[in-house]
């Protein structure tokens, strides 16, 4: 599998991403401001509104990371639990969730590819840009299937390929060139950033994911592209 723009061993590469979520923690939500100019803020309010919580329903957010879903989806009165396999990560969430007088999220250590939890458990399974750091992504979506009731919906927020050309060259550049250098600025990491940028280059395109959401069980899958597709919300159905 690739680590950025090496071929590494599987084992080695989830050690590694490890690695890089540890590294950045606590700079993290910092560094997502700074590198999308805030307009992250705007892509996860597009996503909540898509998977549209409802009370009383219990939702996974995978790869929850520092909250940032998780915290926008509370105020539904959803049941909300957040997995991610990073404790660096989750304990940053944990303190701003304090911070915000948030208290009924669920935290919890869990790797995509193997949950612990039961069959047909949750109504809604969302994933922010994390299903391109996890290392067997058909595994995530196949336990994302089984935790998921019938009816129960997916949805994914992840960075793609944009199809507008123009706009294209200037991203590559954006990211090649500028994306490290502001994480060796901001977080003294340059390494992770290129990992970040590299990644999301390798990731599968628009309708290739959408078929591996299909491939998984998942059926109406849809793909809903931001910015011509920089950013695309994918979404299915377990029925
Ligand atoms: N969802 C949050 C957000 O949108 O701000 C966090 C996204 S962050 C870019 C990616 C997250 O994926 C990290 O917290 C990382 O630890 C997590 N992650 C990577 N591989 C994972 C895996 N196999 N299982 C669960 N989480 C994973």
């Amino acid at each position: 599998v690739s680590f950025g723009y090496e071929d590494v061993a599987p084992a080695e590469k989830t050690r590694r991403v490890g690695d890089v979520f540890r590294n950045v923690a606590a700079r993290y939500d910092l560094m997502n401001d700074a590198m999308s100019g805030g307009m992250h803020r705007l892509w996860k309010d597009r996503f909540v509104r898509r998977v549209k919580p409802q009370k009383g329903e219990q939702i996974l957010d995978m790869a929850g990371g520092t909250g940032d879903i998780a915290f926008r989806m509370e105020r539904s009165g959803a049941a909300i639990t957040v997995a991610d396999i990073n404790a660096a990560m989750l304990e940053v969430g944990m303190e701003r969730a304090a911070q915000r007088g948030i208290d009924g999220l669920v935290w919890t250590e869990a790797n995509a590819e193997t949950l612990q939890f039961p069959d047909r458990f949750f109504d809604a399974y969302t994933i922010a840009f994390g299903i391109r750091n996890v290392t067997d992504i058909p595994a995530a979506l196949r336990e994302a299937y089984r935790v998921l009731k019938r009816g129960g919906r997916f949805f994914c927020l992840e960075f793609s390929t944009t199809l507008w050309p123009g706009f294209a060259d200037v991203y590559e550049v954006y990211s090649h060139r500028l994306v490290p250098k502001l994480g060796k600025l901001l977080a003294d990491d340059e390494d992770s950033y290129r990992y970040l940028i590299e990644s999301i280059r390798r990731f599968p395109d628009m309708p290739t994911f959408e078929a591996m959401i299909a491939e998984a069980g998942f059926v109406r899958t849809r793909v809903e592209p931001v910015l011509g597709g920089l950013v695309a919300i994918h979404s299915g159905w377990k029925i």
